[in-house]
């Protein structure tokens, strides 16, 4: 048997069997599909640290309370920020290529709700550099198995997983479990006939698994939307328009043309305004009789929008339309889940011998995230999981 057993294989679980594996234990990964098939990798925009000089992680913190509305758990939240600039120095040493200026420094930009400019980019492709860097790091160790399509579908409160694959049940009764399964927000839409920028794999079970073996949850109720998911055309229905976009100047506008909030306030500020717009009729409406809001992209530098969103351009330029040229539709989409299981500092939960990290808990923003808070959250908290897990043996 493993000492650690990690559920899933995003960027908390990767980072997680990782950090286990570096402090001795030997672990295995067990993921629902593909070892490569998760939301980590489909994150565009980039990921927050405090590493400007004009910057620090007592204003990333403030950013992050004020974001949650002081919902956030502080304790979590304090060290999420505290150990950015690490996490980035970790990330490049696994050999991330962050995007940087012309004069060398870290191209930064300044995303909804933060004060300061301090996104970290690879492009619009930051998620997937993230997770495939992770992938690379755990192909290079020899302690860590990974099974895939090996789902997670029974946990005792003792932390004894049964784990699905080729048909069989396999029990595992590892030393600790680490639960890095994500979030739930595909299923989510498919409750709710809403649109979602999430993967197959976000549907929530192993967070209800583990609720039912004891472990304590909170804001189970708050899910978060992304303010522009392509509302139109069809082919792009659902699709994450970067938030780098307002960060550079893009800017939305109602039927009428008129600009109606603060581009860069935080996410549910934004979000809810757009739906707001619509629903009081100065919206406007697909061709496919959805609501949506124009995202216009004119007022951004071409040179920038090529440097930090060249993704989004290609898929929209591929279904015949310039955002540069012309406004776009959107409207806000299921994104995130906010709530989650309770953890401590190093991802305990509240049952023994059981540790979550990433988008399965709870606390590290409260019941609004900042955007690239979350690729900063799977790296901190799955590393910290996966030593304190690997620490039991
Ligand atoms: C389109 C998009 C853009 C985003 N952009 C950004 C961004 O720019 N910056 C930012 O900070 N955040 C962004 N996010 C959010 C961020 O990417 C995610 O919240 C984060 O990466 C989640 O990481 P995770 O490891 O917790 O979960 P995931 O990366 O989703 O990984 C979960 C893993 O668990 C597996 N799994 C699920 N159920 C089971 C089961 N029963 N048994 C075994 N395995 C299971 C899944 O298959 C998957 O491998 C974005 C998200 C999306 C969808």
């Amino acid at each position: 048997m493993p000492d650690v057993l990690v559920i899933g294989s995003g960027g908390a679980g990767l980072a997680a069997a990782i950090a286990a594996c570096d402090a001795g234990a030997s672990v295995v990964i067990a993921t629902k599909l593909g070892v490569a098939s998760c939301n980590t990798a489909k994150a565009q925009g980039g990921i927050q640290a405090a590493v400007g000089s004009d910057d620090d992680v007592a204003t990333h913190f403030a950013d992050v309370m004020r974001s949650s509305h002081d919902t956030a758990d502080a304790v979590l939240a304090r060290r999420l920020v505290e150990e950015g600039p690490a996490t980035i120095a970790w990330l490049a040493s696994l050999g991330v290529t962050f995007t940087r200026e012309s004069d060398g420094s870290l191209r930064r930009a300044r995303c909804g709700g933060a004060t300061r400019q301090r996104l970290l980019q690879v492009g619009d492709r930051t998620g997937l550099a993230i997770a495939s860097a992770l992938r690379e790091a755990v192909a290079l160790r020899d302690g860590i198995v990974v099974l895939d399509h090996a789902p997670l579908v029974a946990l005792a409160s003792d932390g004894a997983a049964l784990i699905e694959r080729n048909g069989e049940q396999v029990l595992i009764e590892a030393g600790a479990i680490v639960l890095a399964a994500g979030g739930r927000c595909k299923r989510a839409a498919e409750e709710t006939g809403e649109l979602s920028t999430n993967g197959d794999g976000a549907t929530g079970e192993v967070a209800a698994l583990a609720v039912a073996a004891g472990c304590a949850e909170r804001d189970h109720d708050s899910l978060q939307r992304h303010p522009t998911g392509a509302a139109w055309p069809a082919g792009l229905a659902g699709y994450a328009v970067p938030e780098t976009t307002r960060a550079y100047g893009a800017l939305l506008r109602n039927a009428a043309g008129e600009q109606f909030v603060d581009e860069l306030a935080p996410r549910d500020v934004v979000a809810e305004a757009i739906t707001r717009e619509c629903a009081e009729g100065r919206g406007l409406t697909t061709p496919a009789g959805r609501p949506a809001v124009h995202l216009d992209c004119r007022p951004v530098a071409a040179a920038d929008a090529e440097i930090s969103f060249p993704y989004m351009l290609k898929r929209y330029r591929k279904a015949g339309i310039d955002p540069l040229t012309e406004p776009i539709l959107v409207y806000p989409v299921l994104h995130y889940q906010n709530g989650g299981l309770i953890i401590d500092e190093d991802g305990r939960t509240s049952v023994p011998g059981i540790w979550a990290a990433g988008e399965i808990t709870g606390g590290v923003h409260g019941r609004n995230r900042m955007m690239g808070n979350s690729l900063l959250d799977v790296c901190v908290f799955g590393r910290r999981a996966g030593a304190a897990a690997a620490a039991t043996r």
